[in-house]
């Protein structure tokens, strides 16, 4: 875990339900008490000791010494009139604000995360990275995120994408231990086919979680089809060319069975044409994965505009043409919608 954790104690929630039981053996108490309290913080989602009824009081008075439990504040929640989309501006206990959405769908309720507070990916399009990152999220961070959701709508939550703000393979080792807990058959036992995680494409990081054995589903952003239109959008492609990310979303594919999502924000007169949607095409004719379009989302900060529809269906259509798969994402919550990181970023300017 990162030094950055808030204070001295240790955070209980971001432990192991074998570390919870080596801490209780550590305390002197019986083993099983770890997978009690286990039970407790990701199962019945407590927000505090108090309501640990099986455990004796005066454990849950050493527990409160020794142990963080600081839950999630929603400090502002934002709900769709049109499709009962909501949007989360959580506070954490340093002070720091990030965003969560839920989005209701036919086939159950998905929750979209935060990784990190802030990012320094530095997208020209995306508002989160606009003032740099400011600390990676703790596990239980992003965990509470998904548990203070369901515990305010009553509704369980079947599906995460971690597509909020940050880089989650720019925290790799809390985006792993979140992974697993939350999907721990003892706790919250979201099942691992129904998470996504989402990067810009650091390619080592990629390629190591490609051999961690998990089935979930890795989303690539794209945004171009050569290196040159990509260099320009997102300043990661200085770094690894478009065949070593695609070499690695194929071995992504090739050792963990599950098809790469590839996500492709369309911007007006950038990378919107028909050459380009010719060019994506040739691109991936040997991945094993689909393509998700997204009329960007414009942000205040910078001049970029959606497409028209007609371009977007026009571009879709040549893709689907040559064979790949394709979907245009469907906008949800339009009412409520800045684009992602532009809730916190208004209320913090609020707030100056
Ligand atoms: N850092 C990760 C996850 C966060 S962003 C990543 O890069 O994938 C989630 C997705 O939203 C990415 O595909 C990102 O490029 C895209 N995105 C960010 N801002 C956007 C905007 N204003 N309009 C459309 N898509 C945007």
């Amino acid at each position: 875990m990162t030094a950055e954790m808030t204070d001295q104690k240790t955070d209980i929630r971001s432990l192991s339900r074998d570390e919870l039981t080596d801490e209780m053996t550590r305390l002197g108490q019986p083993a099983y008490r770890g997978g009690q309290i286990f039970q407790w913080l990701h199962g019945k989602l407590a927000s505090s000791f108090d309501e640990m009824s099986n455990l004796p009081l005066s454990l849950r008075e050493r527990l409160k010494q020794e142990y963080e439990l600081r839950p999630l504040r929603a400090a502002e929640v934002k709900v769709s009139a049109l499709d009962g989309t909501r949007k989360y501006l959580f506070a954490l206990s340093d002070g720091n604000v990030i965003e969560s959405v839920l989005m209701k769908y036919k086939y159950g309720n998905s929750v979209c995360i935060s990784s990190q507070v802030g990012c320094r990916m530095g997208c020209r399009f995306c508002a989160s990275t606009i003032g740099g990152r400011v600390r990676d999220l703790s596990p239980a961070e992003m965990l509470d995120q998904i548990y203070q959701i369901q515990k305010s709508t009553g509704e369980r939550v079947s599906h995460v994408v971690i597509m909020g703000s940050g880089e989650p393979l720019d925290n790799y080792e809390n985006l792993l231990r979140f992974i697993r807990l939350l999907t721990d058959e003892n706790g919250f036992r979201l099942s691992q086919r129904n998470i996504t995680v989402s990067t810009c494409g650091l390619v080592p990081q990629m390629l190591r979680l490609a051999d961690e054995g998990l089935p979930v589903t890795l989303a690539l952003s794209l945004h171009a089809s050569s290196d040159e239109a990509r260099k320009k959008l997102m300043p990661v492609a200085n770094r690894y060319r478009l065949q070593e990310v695609l070499g690695a979303c194929h071995t992504y594919f090739e050792k963990t069975g599950r098809r790469v999502s590839f996500e492709y924000s369309l911007v007006k007169g950038v990378n919107d044409s028909l050459a380009e949607a010719s060019a994506l095409a040739a691109l991936l004719k040997d991945q094993h994965g689909h393509v998700n379009l997204i009329p960007v989302n414009p942000i205040r900060e910078r001049d970029f505009r959606q497409p028209e529809r007609k371009t977007v269906e026009a571009f879709k259509n040549c893709l689907e043409k040559n064979g790949i798969h394709v979907t245009i994402r469907r906008e949800m919550g339009r009412d409520i919608h800045g684009a992602c990181g532009q809730l916190r970023r208004s209320y913090m300017e609020e707030k100056e």
